[in-house]
């Protein structure tokens, strides 16, 4: 508990000591989102043919709110929530940010990332100060981002859509950019990167995600045609991530920067690729680990074990802020040059709820907001218009 005194020297004019507990939650608002894409798209795991998101609005007795946002198969998450998370967090205090998410991620992993965002939210709007000051503020206010593209279409024309989509991006100022391999023949996808090398000239930051499709064999297929070009910045997720031990044996022959853990969950499953460095960055996401101090202590933990690390964020726009916030408050990861900072992903794709947050990159690299808490708004107009309407998908 805050004692008074403390209060009284504080920003903190609103926490009230009546015999209620301080920043008490008051409401939890759910927004499932939902959205058909008319011209699916995909990468090695298959085409997409939708797209959602679940955010969430916690808000004091004293008026206070945070939002937060998670992924998942939406009728799981929507039913944890109204079941359990939201009755739970009714009349707790908000104040009891590491203690909830603890209790949440027991039950439901994903869900605690949203909590744990939305609660962080309500404490630095409280104080009156930024998400990034109450994580002791800012090395930069500008981070770097890469287009992220879903490179397979439908359409047998989808390598000249994607070389389209790409130019498009360079043209609007991205720097780097990654594509997907691993979901056609070898041969196939290394006469699109091709392609793409000749679009590019050889000068945008390029990256390419297998998303776990290979094998150390078929990884070492691309080594002759990767290693020979100085823009490919790494390899991602060549192959499962269960096997460290197949990482370590790949990077005994490809010297390519190797990439990948966008889907482990906890520090323990991202400890044998630090330890062992047979990954040149670690690639965690905001929204699939559990809780944004997890993740920030996963950055942490990255940056003492001299591991790279930039962030996985293409399942949703609060997740991707949290992550650029995070990245923001990052110390550079190399001496060489002015301020080293590895870049945040940013979804190219057809996807409304990239808008949810409205700030967009500018020549490659987005302006961290100021103000307090996320220091924007949130448009609750798309969230009206994308409502989730509980039908089957
Ligand atoms: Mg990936």
């Amino acid at each position: 508990m805050i004692k008074a005194d403390v209060v009284n020297h504080t920003n903190l004019n609103h926490i009230s000591f009546k015999g209620e507990p301080a920043l008490k939650i008051a409401k939890v608002e759910p927004f499932p989102l939902y959205y058909r894409i008319p011209e699916p798209y995909g990468d090695a795991n298959g085409i997409k043919t939708y797209r959602s998101s679940y955010m969430i609005r916690i808000t004091t007795a004293d008026g206070v709110t945070g939002w937060g946002e998670c992924t998942d198969w939406l009728p799981t998450l929507h039913k944890g929530f109204q079941d359990q998370i939201i009755p739970d967090l009714i009349g707790n205090s908000a104040l009891n940010r590491l203690q909830i998410v603890q209790t949440i991620q027991k039950r439901h992993a994903r869900a605690a990332s949203a909590v744990s965002m939305a609660l962080t939210e309500i404490f630095a709007k409280t104080c009156g100060i930024s998400i990034c000051d109450l994580w002791g503020g800012a090395f930069r206010d500008v981070v770097p981002v890469y287009a992220s593209f879903q490179s397979y279409h439908e359409n047998p024309g989808w390598m000249q859509i994607s070389l389209q989509n790409v130019e498009q991006a360079v043209s609007a100022g991205f720097r780097m950019i990654k594509v997907k391999v691993g979901g056609k023949s070898i041969q196939d996808d290394q006469q699109h990167i091709v392609k793409i090398q000749d679009a590019i000239g050889h000068s945008t930051g390029l990256i390419l995600d297998a998303n776990q499709s290979y094998d150390v064999a078929a990884t070492l297929e691309w080594h002759s045609l990767l290693s020979g070009w100085s823009n490919v910045m790494w390899f991602e997720e060549p192959m499962p991530m269960q096997y460290a031990e197949h990482y370590t044996e790949l990077k005994r022959h490809f010297t390519v920067p190797l990439a990948g853990g966008e889907n482990l969950k906890t520090a323990a499953e991202f400890a044998p690729y630090l330890k062992g460095h047979c990954l040149d960055f670690v690639t965690p996401d905001p929204a699939h680990m559990t809780g944004i101090e997890k993740y920030r202590e996963l950055l942490s933990m990255a940056r003492n074990l001299n591991t790279r690390v930039t962030p996985h964020t293409y399942d949703g726009a609060l997740s991707r802020l949290y992550a650029i916030f995070a990245q923001a408050c990052l110390p550079p990861w190399s001496k060489m040059g002015s301020d080293s900072i590895e870049p945040v992903e940013w979804d190219v794709m057809d996807n409304p709820f990239t808008n949810v947050v409205p700030l967009q990159p500018a020549n490659g690299a987005v302006t961290i907001p100021g103000g307090p808490g996320l220091g924007l708004a949130i448009d609750e107009e798309l969230l009206t218009h994308y409502r989730w309407d509980g039908s089957s998908y």
